[in-house]
């Protein structure tokens, strides 16, 4: 339900990505028929699990078509039951998290498609989809537990900045739980955290705190060094890639921007590793 929500809180597209995505779409037979003028709304991609590789990356013969990954560009792929995707396709998708981009090889030489989009990945507790809480009606045995959430590799695990493990809710919690926030509410935070981005990152020529790199987080957007301790000493100790450094980094900066605050604290830190380790027993 959050991520199929997720589109209602983005911005919509500015000009040059509404024009990416109006371009992709015109070449994708599904979205051709409803395409009508420009495509502001960042596009939302759920491919099943049982979809190929060419379709979530592209591919096809004769012609080429841009899969789901592509389609998603500048907006969100979500992919439901992750752990039910085949191995491979779900380790085809780390490298247009990593470039933005995914090449595919033809005989003739080589195609580039666009390819950047949010990635969410839902999954259950384990195949029989009841071990949470106290997992009383799970059927499934230790080992299939186990081997369930594996399925997604380690190094796809290390691409995701946030993991969040959601209970499920009990009839007393709901009645009385207070109305959240509406969508509209939300977007109003993103887009005033956005701007913050666009402004501190626009003298490097980026927009989001997604695109700084490693030498930027630790040049011009250095952090006090008692602000990055508890960080920097994970990453001595071997307790996250150094992928994982800058991906936590990046994430506190974010977090920073959603509060308004000129940039991240020790606490914004402390939550952006919680956030991205909270499912640690996953791994
Ligand atoms: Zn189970």
């Amino acid at each position: 339900m959050l991520a199929e929500r997720l589109p209602s809180i983005l911005p919509p597209l500015t000009d040059e990505h509404a024009m990416e995505a109006t371009a992709i779409a015109s070449v994708s037979s599904a979205a051709q028929a409803q395409l009508t003028g420009l495509q502001r709304t960042p596009p939302f991609e759920a491919p099943h699990h049982s979809a190929s590789a060419a379709a979530i990356i592209g591919g096809g013969t004769g012609m080429l078509t841009p899969g789901a990954v592509t389609r998603a560009h500048r907006g969100v792929l979500f992919l439901d039951e992750a752990p039910e995707f085949q191995r491979h396709v779900l380790d085809s998708l780390r490298q247009p998290i990593e470039t933005g981009r995914i090449a595919l090889q033809r005989s003739a030489g080589q195609v580039i498609f666009p390819a950047q989009f949010q990635l969410v990945l839902a999954a259950n507790p384990c195949p029989c989809g009841m071990n949470s809480g106290r997992g009383l009606q799970c059927t499934c045995t230790v080992a299939q537990r186990r081997g369930y959430l594996r399925r997604i590799s380690g190094p796809m695990l290390d691409r995701i900045d946030l993991q969040v493990r959601v209970e499920r809710p009990r009839s007393s919690a709901l009645a009385l739980a207070e109305p959240g926030e509406t969508s509209a509410q939300v977007l109003a935070r993103v887009r005033q955290a956005r701007a913050r981005q666009r402004e501190r990152l626009a003298p490097y020529g980026l927009q989001l705190n997604s695109q700084v790199s490693l030498k930027l987080l630790s040049d011009e957007l250095r952090l006090p060094r008692p602000v990055t301790a508890q960080l920097d000493a994970a990453l001595d100790r071997a307790l996250i890639s150094l992928r994982g450094y800058v991906r936590i980094l990046r994430l506190a900066w974010t977090l920073a921007d959603t509060q308004s605050r000129d940039e991240p604290a020790a606490e914004d830190i402390d939550a952006a590793m919680q956030l991205r380790l909270s499912a640690g027993d996953v791994r």
